[in-house]
């Protein structure tokens, strides 16, 4: 057995008792969660045969077709897309947004800066390359306003007669800031909707889906897209994505994922299908482990003296979390500590590299079944000052507890703590 120190221990136990309400009331969300689920299996009579998959054109699969109707039903949308055709959460927004926008049409971010791999998606005007730009569809967006909230005047001023689709981000994905809680992501849609009628509004929902007890389309968002491979999946679906919202706008994303015309009428789901279910089936759970862990890791580093962000019991609508660290050699080892916890790829250690496409070193923990499956236990912090950790996912409260432990006694054997 792994030997951690007394006080790291006593830190620990002090952190479960201090969490226990907040636990406690997370069980609420994940019970809610599992019942909607269960009773959308239930409502359109899920059966084994469904699990079978499909070849070739896959006409007419039905398993396929009532994981839509399940999909739907789960996020309160008139219709869903769900497939494993979806390389990645990037493809799965892209193709909403190809789906939805025209040339000459705008396109309005009012969360700030997207997602790092979006902006790709939206591009430069003869890049080259596809993207948005490309195809002559304007971008603009409006940042944050100094408290975090949406800056009002910022959008009434961008808004203008070109704009067909307003971008919500739910996840903050790795800045310093708070997350978008579907509460007031349905505040925004209603004010947003207000000042020009008639706007298509889309929400990634990467990282946000079982957080809380409802989702961006019961409050009214037209459009929704997210990874499989996160926390939908369930750790269990071994690729994919969703976009689910209103039946005309899923259409038109369909016809972009496949062809003008055929849609989510074909695609064979191979040996898919089974993990699709199981994965949502159990993914409630699953993000509702996830969310004890990070809870748990946010008490147990303030008691360590780190600053946490959300702090423990700050409402959560995503799975990450936080943590700022003292310098580089702190941060380093709280990633090597999560690495050195995992149950795959545990004997190695990760260094800083200079990725593509990023201005500093990164350094990722990743020990995870799902290749980059991001609702497994992983943590990554670009070495740049303030030094802050980003920790996520957990297929099971024990894992999560495991690697928050290695990363303060690996602090503590090289004497930072
Ligand atoms: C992960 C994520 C994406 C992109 O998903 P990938 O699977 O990495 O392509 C987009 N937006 C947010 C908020 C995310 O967390």
């Amino acid at each position: 057995m792994a030997v951690f120190a007394d006080d790291i221990l006593q830190a620990a136990e002090a952190a479960e008792l201090e969490i226990i309400e907040a636990v406690k009331s997370l069980d609420r969300i994940v019970d809610r969660n599992q019942w909607k689920v269960i009773e959308a299996f239930q409502r359109h009579q899920v059966s084994d045969f469904h699990f079978a998959g499909s070849t070739g054109y896959a006409y007419n699969d039905r398993g396929r077709e009532i994981l839509d109707l399940v999909y739907a039903d789960v996020f309160g949308a008139e219709a869903a897309l769900v497939r494993p055709h979806f390389a990645s959460g990037t493809h799965t927004i892209s193709t909403a947004l190809f789906g939805v926008l025209r040339p000459g049409d705008e396109l309005l971010y009012i969360t700030g800066r997207p997602y790092d791999t979006l902006h790709k998606v939206i591009g430069e005007a003869g890049d080259g390359t596809g993207s948005l730009a490309d195809f002559g569809i304007g971008y603009r967006e409006t940042a944050l306003n100094p408290e975090g909230g949406i800056d009002w005047d910022a959008v009434a001023g961008a808004l203008n007669e070109k704009t067909k689709v307003i971008g919500i981000q739910r996840s903050r994905g790795y800045d310093w800031r708070s997350s978008f809680t579907v509460a007031e992501i349905g505040d925004m849609i209603a004010k947003v909707k207000s000042l020009k009628p008639g706007l298509i509004v889309f929400v990634d929902n990467c990282y946000g889906e079982f957080t809380e007890e409802m989702e961006p389309p019961q409050v009214g968002a037209d459009l929704v897209a997210g990874s499989l491979i996160k926390n939908p999946g369930g750790g269990i679906a071994e690729t994919g994505g969703y976009i689910c919202g209103r039946a005309d706008l899923v259409t038109l994303a369909a016809y972009r994922l496949t062809a003008p015309g055929i849609g989510g009428e074909v695609g064979a789901m191979l040996g898919t299908t089974r993990g699709l279910y199981q994965g949502l089936f159990m993914a409630p759970h699953t993000v509702g482990q996830a969310l004890k862990g990070s809870i748990f890791a946010a008490s147990v580093f303030a008691r360590c003296g780190f600053r946490t962000k959300p702090a423990w019991n700050e409402p959560r609508t995503d799975l990450i979390q936080a943590v700022a660290f003292d310098g580089p050699e702190h941060l380093i080892a709280f990633v090597q500590g999560i690495q050195r916890a995992a149950a795959v790829d545990s004997h190695v250690v990760p260094e800083p590299w200079d990725m593509p496409g990023y201005e500093h070193p990164v350094i990722m923990a990743a020990g995870t079944f799902i290749q980059g499956g991001s609702l497994e236990l992983s943590a990554d912090a670009p070495i740049r000052a303030p030094y802050i950790g980003y920790m996520q996912g957990g297929l099971t409260y024990s894992h999560v507890k495991f690697g928050v432990l290695m990363a303060l006694q690996r602090m503590r054997d090289s004497k930072l703590l």
